[in-house]
C-alpha cells in the first residue's frame, strides 16, 4: 500500500505503473469519509500514500498531541489547552471549513488529518500505557475541534453520525412548549454558564436565562440510558423515556463516545499488529514514533537573523545566558568555572551552541578561552588534545557528520553524569535541594510552582517541568506578546530560540508604541 518501488511479493499487494483513472478522478473530489470536518474515525481509510507522508503526518499530528499532553499535564484548563494548540493545528493539521476553498487543498488537509489517526493508532495501540495516553489527548483534540466548529456544522455532525449516537434534535416548536420545564432541570447550570462566559458581567434572573436559552441551546433528545450520570444528578429534562440535552452539556457526551469507540479500536488494532510484522517498510518508522512520546527533533534554523551577535564573547554574557535551559547554563557555568568539561559535557554543549549559532571560529576561540583561562592548560595542548573534537563538531574533521544539536530525549537516553560531570538534564539529575537552589536563582520563589515543578520531576516528566519552567520565568515578556506560540519545549535549542523570539518581540511591542 505505501511502496513506492513496485515489488512482487506473494501476498502482498503492489501498486500499478499507473494510478487507474477511477483513481485519479476520485483523487480531489470529497470521498464520503471526508464529509465533514470532524471525524470518529470509523472506518480505515484506503487510498494510497507515500512513505514520505506516512512518517511526516504522523509526525504533525504527533506534535499536536504532545502539545495538548503538555498542557494536561500543567493542569491547563480545557480553554488554555485550545488557546494553546489552535495555532500549532493551523500549522500542522488545518481543516479548512468547505467554503471559499479549492477543494483539492480540503480533500489533502482532510486526508492528512484521517490517515494520520490511523497511523497513530498502529504506533500507540501496542501498550496500555500508550493506548491510554493517545485516547486522552485525542480525546481533547475531538473536543477542541468541535468547539471550532460552526454550530451548523456542529449539527451536521450529530446528524450524520445519528446512526450510532441515536441523537434527535427537538424542533424549535417544541423546545418552546418544554422551555419551563428544560428551564427546571438544566437552566442553573446553564445560567452560570453564561455568567462565567460573559467574564462576570452578566445579572441574568429567571426569565432572561430562558430567553437565552431558546436563542443558544439547540437540544438533543435522547435515550435515557445514555446519558444515567446526568440524569442522576438532575441535570437533564426526562420525558418518556428520554432525556433533552442542551448543547453545552452534548460535548462531553460525544467526547465519551469518541474515546470508548477509541478504546474498543485500538484493542483491536493492537490484536491485528502481528499481521503487520511482516512489513520491513513500515515497522521501523512505527518503532521510531513509538520509541518515545515525544521522539521528534526541533529543526534548528542556523541562519535565523536571531544568530547574528552569538559569538565567542557574547555567549559568556548574562544577556544571552539568561535564554539557556537549566541543562545548558549549568554546563556552561561548570565550565566557566572549573576550566574543564569532560567528553559528553562537551558534546552537549558544544552543539547546543552550534545549533544557537556559534561559528567554528569562535567556538575554539571560545573553548580554548574557557580552557587556558586560569592556566591549567597551554594553548599548545589544548590545540592538539582538543581543538580536534571542536572541529569534529562541526562536520570539519573525521566522518565528516554535521551534527545536530541533541534534543531533551536524546539527552535523556545519555548515562547521567557521574562525579565532575554536568551533562545530562538537571529536572532528572539533581537533587531535590539543588534543583529548588536552581529555580531559586532563576526567579521562581512561589511555592505552589516549586511543588508543581516537583510533582513533575518526580512522574518523570522533565520536559514538562522545563516547559513550567520556561512559562514561569517568561510571564512578563508573554504578557507583552500574548499571540506567541506556546510549544511544549523538547529540545533546548527551542527553549533558546523561544525565549530570544519573545524577547525581540516584547521589544519591538514596546518601541512600536
Ligand atoms: Fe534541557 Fe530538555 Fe532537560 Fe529542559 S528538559 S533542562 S531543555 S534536557
Amino acid at each position: 500500500m505505501f511502496r513506492q518501488v513496485k515489488r512482487r511479493t506473494a501476498g502482498r499487494r503492489n501498486f500499478e505503473d499507473k494510478p487507474s483513472q477511477a483513481s485519479e478522478d476520485s483523487q480531489y473530489s470529497i470521498p464520503n469519509l471526508f464529509t465533514s470536518r470532524l471525524s470518529f474515525y470509523d472506518l480505515p481509510p484506503n487510498q494510497e500514500i507515500t512513505l514520505e507522508e506516512f512518517e511526516l503526518w504522523a509526525i504533525d499530528r504527533l506534535k499536536i498531541l504532545i502539545e495538548i499532553e503538555s498542557c494536561v499535564a500543567r493542569s491547563k484548563t480545557p480553554k488554555d489547552v485550545e488557546t494553546s494548540i489552535k495555532p500549532l493545528l493551523l500549522k500542522y493539521l488545518p481543516l479548512s471549513p468547505a467554503v471559499n476553498l479549492n477543494e483539492k487543498v480540503i480533500v489533502q488537509e482532510r486526508m492528512k488529518d484521517y490517515y494520520s489517526h490511523f497511523i497513530l493508532r498502529l504506533v500507540f495501540c501496542r501498550s496500555e500505557e500508550l493506548r491510554k495516553k493517545f485516547i486522552k489527548n485525542e480525546t481533547m483534540l475531538f473536543k477542541v475541534r468541535y468547539n471550532m466548529l460552526q454550530p451548523k456544522e456542529q449539527q451536521e455532525f450529530i446528524e450524520l453520525n445519528s446512526y450510532k449516537l441515536s441523537w434527535k434534535y427537538i424542533s424549535s416548536k417544541e423546545k418552546n412548549e418544554l422551555i419551563d420545564k428544560l428551564f427546571a432541570a438544566s437552566g442553573n447550570i446553564l445560567k452560570s454558564q453564561y455568567i462565567a462566559d460573559s467574564g462576570d458581567t452578566l445579572n441574568l434572573n429567571n426569565e432572561q436565562t430562558k430567553q437565552m436559552m431558546i436563542q443558544k441551546e439547540n437540544f438533543i433528545k435522547l435515550p435515557f440510558e445514555k446519558i444515567t450520570q446526568l440524569v442522576s444528578s438532575r441535570s437533564v429534562y426526562l420525558q418518556e423515556g428520554y432525556g433533552y440535552l442542551p448543547t453545552s452539556l452534548q460535548l462531553n457526551l460525544l467526547a465519551i463516545e469518541f474515546q470508548n469507540n477509541l478504546n474498543q479500536i485500538l484493542i483491536k488494532t493492537f490484536q491485528a499488529i502481528p499481521r503487520l510484522e511482516e512489513d520491513d517498510r513500515l515497522l521501523p518508522l512505527l518503532n521510531n514514533l513509538s520509541k518515545n512520546f515525544s521522539n521528534f527533533q526541533y529543526e534548528v534554523d542556523m541562519d535565523s537573523e536571531l544568530t547574528s551577535d552569538i559569538n565567542a564573547l557574547s555567549i559568556t554574557s548574562k544577556q544571552i545566558m539568561s535564554h539557556y535551559p537549566l541543562c545548558a547554563s549549568h554546563l556552561q557555568k561548570n565550565l566557566m568555572s572549573s576550566s574543564h568539561l569532560k567528553y559528553l559535557g562537551r558534546q552537549q554543549l558544544g552543539i547546543f551552541l552550534k545549533g544557537i549559532g556559534l561559528n567554528v571560529d569562535e567556538a575554539i576561540k571560545f573553548w580554548s578561552q574557557q580552557f587556558t583561562k586560569n592556566g591549567s592548560m597551554s594553548q599548545e595542548t589544548f590545540n592538539k588534545q582538543y581543538k580536534y573534537n571542536v572541529r569534529h563538531q562541526y562536520g570539519l574533521e573525521g566522518a565528516r557528520i554535521n551534527y545536530k544539536p541533541w534534543d531533551c530525549a536524546t539527552i535523556l537516553s545519555k548515562p547521567k553524569p557521574g562525579s565532575n560531570e554536568y551533562h545530562g538534564c538537571p529536572y532528572r539529575d539533581f537533587s531535590q535541594t539543588q534543583l529548588t537552589h536552581s529555580l531559586d536563582e532563576m526567579g521562581i520563589k512561589n511555592q505552589q510552582d516549586l511543588n508543581a515543578i516537583m510533582d513533575d520531576v518526580s512522574n518523570r516528566d522533565y520536559t514538562v517541568a522545563c516547559t513550567r519552567v520556561f512559562e514561569l520565568t517568561h510571564q512578563k515578556v508573554k504578557s507583552a506578546n500574548p499571540n506567541a506560540p506556546q510549544e511544549h519545549i523538547s529540545h533546548p535549542n527551542l527553549y533558546f530560540d523561544r525565549s530570544r523570539q519573545l524577547e525581540r518581540s516584547a521589544t519591538t511591542s514596546v518601541e512600536s508604541k
